[in-house]
């Protein structure tokens, strides 16, 4: 697959991935498209960040995989929304980019984080950059909103060292005017993971007005809680970061006047999940 104008010119490493990245890959025939997402051997990709602290344990590299079929009202990088804003790179590209950093990450107790967007768009990609990782000795996570969990086999929840799990809402509607999706495939892949002792971290963010309800953080707490292999769950404030990015893409957005919560309102809230026996960040 040949390179597209844009993304042969911009490079792969990000210095942040609120990096507004538009039209990598528009000039790639439809077919290709298909022809990577079928099998696994191109992903299309926002960005590769380095020495990232918060996308998992110890310090690591985290590939931004572009396409998401979510809308989320509060999402910072709604660049990564459409496949065409990624850039074409091979899974062996992504593997040489990887092995710069093998050693680091382990001494630093990190590894690979693969985000998006939402990464099971392209699970196929996902997957094949996932076991090369493994391969090398380098610990992997995914960042999912859970939507896509019925493309991963068994062999693949058992292939992923942690599965970083948005759960961004509970009752079916609220999550449906945050998300314009479905809950219900978030939760099967939850116990399906669960159910394999699989490693979940749980991300929430908590928005003011939106996602503060008591009630449907309580029962977030307990679900996450009887899952039994929910190793941490992390409180995320919402912030104004991506603003730009709805403005400079022409996309109407709503939070404008939201502020983030107070520090009191978020260790409240991590509270909740305390109290069901979690451990809350
Ligand atoms: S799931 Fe993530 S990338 Fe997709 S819209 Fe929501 S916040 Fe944005």
């Amino acid at each position: 697959m040949r390179e597209s104008a844009a993304s042969s010119q911009t490079p792969l490493e990000a210095r942040s991935p609120f990096e507004l990245r538009v039209d990598l890959g528009t000039d790639v025939p439809e077919t290709d498209f298909r022809a990577a997402l079928a099998s696994g051997d191109v992903g299309f990709v926002h960005s590769f960040t380095t020495g990232s602290a918060v996308d998992g344990p110890g310090v690591r590299v985290v590939v931004w995989t572009a396409g998401c079929m979510w809308r989320c009202l509060y999402c910072h990088n709604p660049d990564t929304w459409t496949m065409s804003n990624g850039m074409p790179v091979t899974v062996e590209k992504a593997v040489e980019e990887l092995r710069k950093y093998r050693h680091g990450l382990k001494v630093m107790a990190g590894g690979l984080t693969i985000s998006g967007g939402e990464p099971l768009m392209q699970h196929r990609f996902a997957m094949k950059l996932t076991r090369a990782a493994r391969e090398m000795g380098v610990h992997t996570a995914i960042e999912t909103n859970g939507y896509y969990g019925n493309r991963l086999s068994d062999d693949d929840m058992d292939g992923i060292d942690l599965v970083l799990l948005g759960i961004k809402a509970w009752g079916p509607e609220r999550h449906r005017e945050l998300t314009g999706m479905d809950i219900a495939p978030t939760i099967e892949l939850a116990r399906r993971l669960a159910a394999r002792r699989r490693p979940i971290w749980v991300r929430f963010v908590l928005v003011p007005g939106l996602t503060d309800d008591p009630a449907e953080i309580a029962s977030i707490a307990r679900f996450a809680a009887d899952l039994g292999t929910v190793e941490r769950v992390e409180v995320l404030p919402f912030h104004q970061l991506g603003r730009f990015k709805w403005e400079r893409l022409g996309l109407k957005y709503s939070l404008e006047h939201t502020a983030p919560p107070t520090a009191d309102a978020v260790e409240r809230v991590r509270a909740v999940f305390r109290e069901v026996g979690l451990t809350a960040y």
